[in-house]
């Protein structure tokens, strides 16, 4: 009974509707097809005149229809929103918003920080991928760069919906700006890491932060996986993370999942989380494994605690180059020495 109930649970979250969190704030998730995440989780909030939206969906008619469905529930259409605010420029938040926008003129605001990522995705579409599999080659794994651009080219299908929407928004948002809805105030807070250029948003008064992919409640959120990374982004990342316990413990309106958790002890638990990699793999290093490929089949995957090589090539590539950004972090801390042998990284102890 239970094997049958628990994954419907897991999912209850997405079911289609406009859900009010807080008074005049909606959670609206839109379906994400052929995609493992399911859904979207976006949020409107409504007061007066004025009708803002954190994050869009994705640019796929089934959720432009569960947009405009959601939004009747509230008595409003697309051509209601005031403005987008999104939290950063991956495709299942940033897209769906240019679409609107072509159609009913609303402007769309986002970090500022994502400049540079949405630039290369303009001039490029697979820059994102371009990138990750250069990391898997810099990283020795030059077979495994091979078999993912094989398997990309497979499953294009599940990218290629939001080609086309890739556009600059209306204006770029900065750290602690602040944005009028009716009687809402939103602040963003710039959360690097996740992308360079992630926000969040704050609305104090309801004591609710919508954390994009920042802070999930089931998912690790995976680092610089856009087209212009930085050198450090899980440095990034936990800094991010630690800005959280700075705030007050507010109730997380996340992307993807349930909605409703303490953000301080969610943003503790991926602290510790990565603590752990973190000295996990040091200890592999420790106990001979010098390659990244070395480190990454020593540590478990997934819940499931899967093998690296049991991977398909999309999540040994996300694996690998999860791998990479511990190990640089390892180094930047002084708790690692990173050499270069025929032509790959090496670590060692100092
Ligand atoms: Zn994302």
């Amino acid at each position: 009974m239970r094997r049958d109930r628990e994954p419907e649970e897991r999912y209850s979250w997405t079911r289609p509707g406009a859900f009010e969190v807080a008074k005049g704030v909606f959670r609206i998730p839109l379906p994400m097809p052929a995609n493992g995440l399911r859904a979207v989780s976006t949020y409107a909030i409504r007061s007066g005149e004025d009708l803002l939206m954190i994050d869009s969906g994705w640019a796929v008619p089934e959720a432009m229809t569960g947009l405009q469905d959601a939004l009747e529930l509230i008595n409003a259409g697309p051509g209601d929103i005031s403005e987008f605010a999104i939290t950063h420029a991956h495709g299942d938040h940033y897209t769906l918003a240019v679409e609107v926008r072509e159609r009913y003129g609303t402007p769309i605001a986002i970090g500022a920080g994502e400049e540079a990522n949405i630039l290369a995705v303009m001039a490029d579409w697979d820059s994102g991928y371009h990138v990750q599999q250069r990391h898997l080659i810099e990283a020795g794994a030059s077979d495994l760069a091979a078999e993912f651009d094989q398997w990309r080219t497979g499953h294009s299908h599940t990218s290629r919906f939001a080609k086309e929407r890739y556009e600059l928004p209306d204006r770029w948002l900065h750290n602690g700006e602040v944005i009028d809805v009716g009687h809402h105030e939103v602040r963003a807070m710039a959360t690097p890491g996740h992308t360079s250029g992630h926000v969040v948003y704050i609305d104090h008064a309801e004591g609710i932060i919508f954390s994009g992919d920042h802070i999930l409640p089931h998912i690790t959120p995976s680092v610089g996986f856009e087209p212009v990374p930085p050198a450090l982004p899980l440095r990034d990342f936990l800094a991010s993370l630690e800005s959280m316990l700075e705030l007050p413990d507010l109730s997380v309106m996340p992307a993807h999942g349930p909605a409703g958790f303490s953000l301080h002890d969610r943003s503790l638990e991926l602290l510790r989380y990565h603590e752990t990699r973190l000295s996990d793999m040091l200890t592999v290093v420790l106990a001979g494994g010098r390659h990244p490929l070395d480190v990454a089949r020593g540590i478990g995957w997934t819940r499931r605690n899967t093998h690296f090589d049991a991977l398909d090539p999309f999540n040994r590539t996300l694996a690998l180059n999860e791998t990479v950004a511990h190990l640089r972090l390892l180094e930047d801390r002084g708790d690692l020495a990173a050499g270069v042998e025929a032509g790959s990284p090496v670590y060692a102890l100092p």
